[in-house]
């Protein structure tokens, strides 16, 4: 027997109506690309969202085109991504920092129609043109007065093409299953892979994101974004935030320690989200000033593994506390969280980290398990490495354009990472699969040692990567990129691990390096950092 209730279509045009509806006149405040804090609202983003999706019509854009950003954290930005995905098309947000090559495969993979960017990237637009011949038309989001002479295709300011239009247009009424937004991984191994995010499952995400152990959302909140709209949906928030109605600030184009505390306090921001060295670098920028947040109670740091110093200087200094995420663009991205459990919060500080510094337990949607090679089930005893895998509504099942399913046979997707759940089920990353360091067939965790080691006053940047031998297989070696001025003194190093890490965890040796590549969202590049390194022999 069926239920009896409404159907009522899961699609994310209601949310920014929501937000029209009843925090019509809470503020979004960015820092423009141009320059200026500009501040809109709701109901004026909705309005111009409308605008959007009426002149993506009158160039004939159809439900399931494919639409592209290429764009910081803005207004403009928001109001594109509703206009998009409210008309039934794909919003296609593209991350500028991946490399040309890269930028073109995907646009044409895609098979982007429009492109909608900011001043920043119409040089690197201009640059790849004669490769992307199927986008018919650039918008440039800047009003007349700073549109730029452009060899672009159709190029028009995005303040042109609003005023243009009228806000009368009828969003939705779809099936809730429609594709409505398109991300594609960095592609570390291989192409990137475009996950093709449903109406469905962003509706059904942002409740997730919703749970006060995640992101939350009180209408009082005030949530910063540090995190970019490209990076797997700026992990929920640009739905969070209309959602719940609380005041959202868009930091532009300058996420530098400097501009971001000046938002932060100006704008009396309660929530924040961002990648490790987004938080490093507005740390520095603190301490050299002598500076304190007076609003900010919680972060959220993700995408990387979140040093122990970074939650201890938070907490420490500051009074806040970090929440670390774990997730991916497969995953929409939530997927775990290291909220305190009853058990560990009674624990001392110092205990504590034991906990925080794990990527935590998963919220409900996400169903989370361990599996060996054989695909069996592993033990949640906190020591038993194991392949991290995951299902739910919120969770890819295929790749955009690539045959089959991703899934195995029980219908979980395997994340590639290596993980281990412990006794009170809080999940730890080890490694990516393909950066494990195997050392006599037995598995070493590079992360666990890299967070340590940045810890040393000297570093500025960690990271342990396999090197061959003969015994063993592979043994780590620590790579350091020392801050300005030190010198490596490679005993330190070794002493500052001691009685952190098993003994045979041990780098057999340290080597200071110029450079750690990040890649396009900010991860250390260790297939770039092994390759070279592949010269390297070890002592
Ligand atoms: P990419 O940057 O490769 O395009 P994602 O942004 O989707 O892809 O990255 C997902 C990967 O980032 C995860 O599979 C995991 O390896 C890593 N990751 C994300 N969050 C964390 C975290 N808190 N701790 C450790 N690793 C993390």
């Amino acid at each position: 027997m069926l239920g009896l209730m409404q159907d009522w279509p899961l699609t994310v045009d209601k949310i920014i109506d929501h937000a029209k509806n009843w925090h019509g006149d809470r503020e979004v405040v960015t820092r423009s690309v141009e320059g200026p804090i500009v501040r809109t609202t709701y109901g004026q983003i909705h309005d111009r969202a409308k605008r959007v999706s009426n002149a993506l019509k009158a160039w004939g854009i159809q439900p399931g085109d494919r639409v592209a950003t290429l764009a910081w954290n803005t207004d403009r930005h928001i109001e594109t991504w509703y206009g998009v995905m409210g008309m039934g098309a794909v919003c296609h947000t593209l991350n500028p920092r991946l490399f040309p090559e890269q930028l073109v495969y995907i646009i044409n993979h895609a098979e982007d129609r429009v492109i909608f960017t900011d001043l920043t990237f119409v040089p690197l637009l201009e640059a790849i043109l004669p490769h992307i011949p199927k986008v018919e038309r650039v918008i440039i989001m800047t009003d007349d007065a700073h549109m730029p002479q452009t060899p672009l295709p159709r190029a028009e300011s995005y303040e042109r093409i609003v005023a243009e239009q009228s806000a009368d247009v009828v969003w939705g009424a779809f099936d809730e299953n429609t594709a409505c937004g398109l991300c594609y991984t960095s592609g570390t191994t291989g192409n990137p892979k475009g996950v093709l995010y449903s109406h469905r499952s962003n509706f059904l995400h942002t409740f997730m994101a919703l749970q006060s152990s995640v992101v939350g959302g009180k209408t009082s909140d005030v949530i910063l974004p540090v995190v970019p709209m490209f990076h797997a949906n700026a992990w929920g928030i640009a739905f969070v935030g209309p959602a719940s109605g609380c005041k959202l600030v868009m930091p532009g184009a300058r996420m530098d320690g400097e501009a971001l505390y000046e938002l932060l306090e100006t704008e009396g921001v309660t929530f924040s989200a961002a990648v490790p060295t987004v938080w490093q670098g507005l740390l520095a920028h603190m301490r050299q000033n002598g500076l304190k947040l007076s609003t900010v109670n919680r972060v959220l740091i993700g995408g990387s593994a979140v040093p122990e110093s970074l939650i201890r200087a938070f907490h420490d200094d500051y009074g806040i506390e970090v929440l670390q995420g774990w997730g991916m663009t497969e995953t929409s991205p939530i997927g775990t969280l290291s909220n305190m459990t009853p058990e560990t919060a009674a624990l001392p500080f110092e205990a504590q980290l034991k906990y925080r510094t794990k990527q935590g337990t998963p919220p409900l949607g996400i169903e989370l398990t361990l599996k060996d090679d054989a695909g069996r089930e592993l033990p949640h005893d906190g020591a038993t490495f194991g392949h991290l895998m995951v299902k739910g509504p919120t969770v890819a099942r295929g790749y955009f354009r690539e045959e089959g399913s991703i899934l195995d046979a029980g219908g979980f997707f395997d994340t590639g990472d290596v993980a281990t759940v412990d006794e009170l089920g809080f999940m730890q990353i080890t490694d990516r699969s393909k950066d494990v360091i195997k050392s006599g067939g037995e598995w070493i965790s590079s992360i666990e040692i890299e967070n340590i080691a940045v810890g040393h006053p000297k570093v500025e940047l960690a990271a342990v990567i396999g090197a061959a031998h003969a015994k063993w297989d592979e043994r780590p070696v620590l790579l350091v990129k020392l801050k300005d001025g030190e010198t490596l003194d490679k005993q330190e190093h070794l002493d500052f691990l001691h009685g952190k890490i098993a003994k045979w965890w041990m780098p057999d040796d340290v080597v200071a390096v110029g450079e750690i590549p990040l890649g396009a969202t900010g991860k250390i590049d260790k297939k770039l950092l092994r390759e070279r390194m592949k010269d390297y022999r070890l002592p």
